[in-house]
């Protein structure tokens, strides 16, 4: 039986993983590349290196299995979304690297678009808030500081693609330019309504229509692989953005299923079905994919300090040596005593949104030790987490069931005991973690006839572990209550 091939290729790191049929994993590599930072705020790639630590953990993952391209059904790929690259069509060559989704260069152009009063028309057509964050802005920078860049790219000649655009374009030799919907979803050049490029958008960023990529469905054969060798022939049928990935990895397949990964930050999709809601709480509405003709959408929400407060005790304040320890240290008191951190270390995020909250610890006494703040900073992973799904809940209104996670930091079984705890619905933590790569081998495999459909699939899906609340509804709602009461404490801090 052959396997099929994920390429996940992320923000620190490109993967590859090969899936059984089982949806198992057969085998693993993974290379880190360069983080490049010319300036403050400024973070970008060199798509080279992209590209050849992408071949290099393929062809590493087939020798290890010692497989060839007759083994491998067909490829996915998974992506850091938003970053942006631009590169010439007659060349292949990238005329700068890319810039990275947290670059932060675009932020006044974009404050200037807002101020132009742009927000509600993009909000509309794209489903996301006007950002930085995003894919527009940065290849408008690309064409406006490259010299003769809007020129060329007037002519015709130049490429934009997101990550996974690069990886196909250079996987078929330049043969095929493409992109799928949940990738063209985060450039907000893209109307998720209709499923087209939108020209008004365009050409408030002044950027040429002949440069953008063919927008595909999630699941289909792109195109056959001319280069490496060691995969030659072999379709690649999937493509969608990480979280998208994940969340199809984690078969939340229909309205109302829901995952959260507790990575350095939070990411939190909910599946809506067909139907695009438009956030009156500051979440992004995204395609979560597109499969044949069918678009299914997500509600996005992100928290900026997730497992990053765990390493901010372990290297900040010292208090464990790994993240890990915390675990241990945190249950070796009942509660929290009494103590709250807000993690507003670079601001909040969704839904509260003020960027010049700081940080807090409160409700300190005499008899307060090392155990209870450890306890509330896992804690506060978790309110922020219940704070997101209030703000989805009152957008779809859709009442939750489970929520399925993963990430880094879901290892914490104290954190995730919490977690069920506070919402009152059980958190469910799957045998396989590798969510975001078995999402594109699904999509993938889905196309390739190598599983039959998602009912198939669906089957495969197998809880680890099911944390059930325990706590009393009264008892959460009064834990949360002191919350919010720290929250507003640590709003509004930094000068403005
Ligand atoms: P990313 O993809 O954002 O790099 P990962 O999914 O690899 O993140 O998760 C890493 C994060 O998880 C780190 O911030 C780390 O502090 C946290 N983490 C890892 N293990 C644990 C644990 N057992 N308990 C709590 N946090 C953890």
């Amino acid at each position: 039986m052959p396997y099929i091939l994920a390429l996940d290729q992320g923000t620190t790191s490109s993967r590859a993983i090969l899936f059984d049929h089982d949806g198992g994993i057969h085998a693993v590599a993974r290379k880190e590349f360069g983080q490049i930072f010319p300036k403050p705020g400024w973070v970008e790639h060199d798509p080279n290196e992209l590209w050849a630590s992408q071949m290099s953990v393929a062809a590493e993952a087939l020798g290890r299995a010692n497989l060839g391209p007759r083994d491998i059904a067909a490829v996915g790929i998974t992506n850091q979304r938003e970053t942006a690259i631009v590169w010439d069509r007659t060349t292949g060559q990238a005329i700068y690297n890319a810039i990275v989704w947290q670059d932060r260069r675009t932020a006044s152009f974009c404050d200037g678009l807002k101020a132009n009063g742009c927000e509600q028309m993009i909000q509309h057509r794209t489903g996301l808030l006007i950002d930085a964050y995003f894919s527009s802005s940065k290849i408008a920078w690309i064409l406006d500081n490259v010299p003769k860049a809007r020129e060329r790219a007037r002519a015709g000649k130049l490429a934009f693609g997101t990550v996974d655009s690069w990886l196909v374009w250079k996987l078929t030799g330049g043969r095929k330019h493409v992109t799928d919907a949940s990738n063209a979803s985060r450039t907000m050049l893209f109307n998720i309504h209709t499923g087209e490029w939108d020209e008004e958008i365009l050409r408030l960023f002044d950027i040429p229509r002949s440069l953008l990529p063919e927008v595909r469905s999630s699941s289909e054969v792109y195109g056959e692989i001319t280069t490496p060798r060691e995969l030659e022939g072999v379709p690649v049928a999937g493509i969608a953005g990480d979280q998208q990935a994940a969340l199809f990895g984690q078969m939340c397949l229909s309205p109302g299923l829901t995952k959260n990964t507790y990575g350095t930050g939070c990411f939190m999709l909910q599946n809506t079905g067909e139907k695009a809601v438009a956030s009156r709480n500051r979440l992004l509405a995204t395609i979560a994919w597109k499969i044949g003709e069918r678009t299914e959408y997500a509600l996005e929400g992100s928290v900026f300090s997730g497992g990053s407060v765990v390493q901010w005790v372990r290297d900040c304040l010292g208090l464990i040596r790994s993240a890990p320890e915390i675990e241990q240290l945190a249950g070796s008191v009942p509660d929290n005593g009494g103590i709250y951190l807000v993690p507003a270390f670079t601001g909040l995020g969704a839904p509260h949104w003020d960027q010049y909250a700081r940080g807090l610890l409160i409700g300190l006494t005499r008899g307060s030790t090392a155990a209870h703040i450890a306890r509330a900073a896992l804690e506060c992973i978790a309110y922020q987490v219940a704070d997101l799904l209030d703000a989805m809940h009152a957008d779809a209104g859709i009442k939750l069931k489970e929520l399925r996670v993963d990430g880094g930091a879901s290892a914490n079984n104290l954190l995730m005991q919490f977690q069920a705890d506070l919402l009152g619905v059980p958190v469910v933590r799957p045998a396989v973690t590798e969510t975001t790569a078995l999402g594109a081998a699904y999509l993938a495999g889905l196309a390739a006839s190598y599983w039959r459909n998602s009912q198939e699939i669906s089957a495969q899906w197998r809880a680890e572990r099911r944390f059930e609340p325990q706590m009393t509804r009264a008892g959460a709602e009064a834990l949360r209550e002191r919350w919010s009461t720290a929250l507003d404490r640590a709003k509004v801090w930094e000068p403005r």
